[in-house]
């Protein structure tokens, strides 16, 4: 017997006929004689419906009340599927964030989980009930309602599964897993059995929309089991674990894609100490973050330009800090380009093998692809490109590292 935690994204609880589907596998679950505790997000668009109703009142409307809104469509489906459930014979209870007690901090619309007082869910496990958690959302200490940033569903459902010390967490969507790159760019792209946290939350942060980032990182910290699988089909879907041997000996695992991207360069600044410490802080003071960054000098030493990425959702903000710090330092202009992308190849194996920078160059220039800023880290190289090659780019890279050939 054991205790297994299943998440199920919104197009899994889509409609009716959806959420009997989730109650059938659900009950099929515990009838095997293990504990179930469900976690649900609301139907597929409900969130952005709500988003869109709150947007016709306000251009920014009030967070707490904006919280309050949005946690309302995880709370229709976990009471739904709790229906579903004991339609079956099955003993079924659902539970908001606040009656789970999931405590968070009091950022809303992207608060953070700070504890989980789980008692009244354990309780009803224990009397055979299946727990339905309305997934997404949590209440601050002082029991205002929030919400825990898009997609944070997959974090409720990690988060308790690490509180109850579950067997397995397993997220329900609708892929059959983690594909080494977009099928819909490779059709030849292959679900992976098998993948590490730090593979995952690369690819997750790189845009493989799969698992929010935010719940990867989770349970790398608490090394909770994952599996990403369908809800529509039986197939074993992709396990998430901690990075073993075997993994070691697959150089590159994935390839992932951003076309969310921008880079602002502030050109021709005088090269001087404390030049990137005052521009940086000041984008960080704007609550931006930077992914790359790049600062060439010129040959003759006396002015530099430093160009960095950001999200093309920060753009505006970002040059309007850079042009006044431009400004200040005597700076030439600042200048800014959003049809570019960013293309990273990733796996653990890089740590052990070397070789994968200078093959991805290779290749990108053989397809004429240029290269306008890289970076690297142990298990990954990025390279941000031309927008228009973004899918060039993919596939001609998952063909040069042969991922579409079972590696394992
Ligand atoms: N319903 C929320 C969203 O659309 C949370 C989730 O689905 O995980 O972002
Ligand atoms: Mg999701």
């Amino acid at each position: 017997m054991a205790l297994i935690v299943q998440k199920y994204g919104g197009t899994s609880v889509g409609n009716i006929d959806r959420i009997k589907n989730v109650a059938n596998r659900v009950v099929r679950t515990a009838g095997q004689g293990n504990k179930v505790v469900v976690v649900v997000s609301a139907m597929s668009g409900e969130t952005d419906k709500l988003i869109g109703l709150a947007g016709q009142l306000s251009a920014a409307p009030n967070e707490r009340e904006m919280d309050m809104l949005l946690s309302s469509g995880e709370r229709v489906t976990s009471a739904l599927t709790a229906m579903a459930i004991e339609a079956l014979g099955q003993k079924a209870k659902s539970f908001t964030g606040r009656q789970a007690g999931i405590i968070t901090d009091t950022v809303h619309t992207k608060a953070k989980i700070e504890r989980i007082a789980g008692d009244r869910m354990k309780q009803a496990l224990e009397q055979g009930y299946v727990v339905v958690l309305a997934g997404f959302q949590g209440v601050t200490e002082t029991e205002d309602v929030t919400t825990l940033g898009r997609g944070g569903s997959d974090l409720s459902a990690v988060a308790i599964a690490s509180a109850v010390n579950a067997d397995l967490c397993e997220i329900y969507t609708d892929v059959d897993g983690v594909y080494t790159t977009d099928p819909n760019i490779v059709p030849e792209a292959r679900k992976l059995e098998k993948i590490s946290y730090e593979e995952m939350l690369e690819l997750a942060s790189l845009g493989a929309k799969v698992l929010q980032t935010r719940s990867v990182e989770f349970a790398m910290k608490y090394k909770v089991p994952v599996v990403v699988r369908s809800s529509f089909n039986d197939n074993p879907g992709t396990l998430v674990v901690e990075e073993d041997k075997e993994m070691e000996n697959v150089v590159v695992s994935g390839i992932a894609y951003d076309k969310n991207q921008a880079k602002i360069t502030v050109v021709n600044v005088p090269d001087k100490p404390g030049i990137a410490a005052k521009l940086f802080r000041s984008i960080a003071e704007a609550n931006i973050v930077v992914d790359m960054i790049v600062q060439n000098v010129s040959s003759d030493g006396k002015f530099a330009d430093i160009s960095f990425t950001v999200p093309k959702t920060d753009t505006r903000k970002a040059l309007e800090v850079s042009e006044a710090i431009a400004k200040e330092m005597g700076a030439e202009r600042v200048d800014r380009r959003e049809d570019i992308s960013k293309i990273s190849v990733i796996g653990v194996g890089m740590r052990t093998h070397s070789g994968v920078a200078s093959k991805m160059f290779q290749t990108l220039a053989a397809n004429n692809i240029n290269i306008v800023m890289i970076s690297t880290s142990e298990i990954k190289v990025s390279c941000v490109i031309d927008l228009k090659y973004t899918e060039l780019a993919v596939r001609v890279l998952h063909e040069v590292f042969g991922l579409a050939e079972a590696a394992h």
